[in-house]
């Protein structure tokens, strides 16, 4: 089963590509470990790869694409794979189409955890954070017993600049406008499966399960 996960941040697709792993059995390829593994193991696109991270520049897509590449001919992905941080954009969606073809494989499943836009921002502007021991709550998810005071010391909570409602609804938009281009690309070719990300935990990755034909949690 090939598959790709898809949620903007705070749609709590982390926790749910764990438990699509846990209960089926197929690798977890998230772009992040790709890259890191490419420059450990010394590959010519993971060296390629290293030089542009150390100038702090973007990797082209070319080099990306071909990390993919490189990472989806290994043999544990001959019975499937999950893919969560690729493709970004649609060449890269494309550039996937083409070398699944390639390998003689199909997209299944596009996963595409939906949280409105509100409901995101709420989520990730939440996070206090204590200034004395650094203890992180969540005034909607883990709020503190005392509002603004940490239950382990005492200490006062902060919030930090990058969960400013400001800073969150910036990045949050940029992603946002991608990641509609991506859904409606998936949507035309027949394969998006939009699974609603406000319910619990629990019954999103239900619906994510019976989706993938697994009743295993
Ligand atoms: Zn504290």
């Amino acid at each position: 089963m090939n598959i790709v996960l898809m949620g903007l941040p705070g749609a709590g697709k982390g926790t749910q590509a764990d438990r699509i792993t846990e209960a089926v059995h197929i690798p977890h390829i998230s772009t992040g470990d790709m890259f890191r593994q490419a420059v450990k193991e010394e590959t010519p696109l993971g060296r390629e790869a290293k030089s542009y991270l150390d100038e702090g520049q973007l990797v082209p897509d070319r080099v990306t694409i071909g990390i993919v590449r490189d990472r989806l001919a290994k043999d544990d992905c001959a019975k499937g794979f999950m893919l969560d941080g690729f493709p970004r954009t649609v060449p890269q969606a494309e550039a996937l189409d083409e070398m699944l073809k390639e390998m003689g494989k199909t997209l299944d499943h596009v996963i595409y955890i939906e949280v409105a836009e509100e409901e995101l921002l709420k989520r990730l502007t939440g996070r206090r954070i204590c200034q004395d021991c650094g203890a992180t709550f969540h005034v909607v998810f883990n709020p503190p017993k005392e509002e603004g005071v940490c239950d382990r010391c005492g200490g006062q909570l902060y919030q930090r600049e990058d969960d400013t409602e400001k800073t969150v609804a910036k990045r949050l938009s940029v992603n946002m406008e991608k990641t509609r281009t991506l859904v409606g690309y998936y949507e035309k070719q027949g394969n998006l499966r939009p699974i609603d990300g406000e319910k619990s935990i629990d019954s999103v990755s239900d619906s994510i399960l019976d989706l993938l034909g697994s009743t295993a949690r």
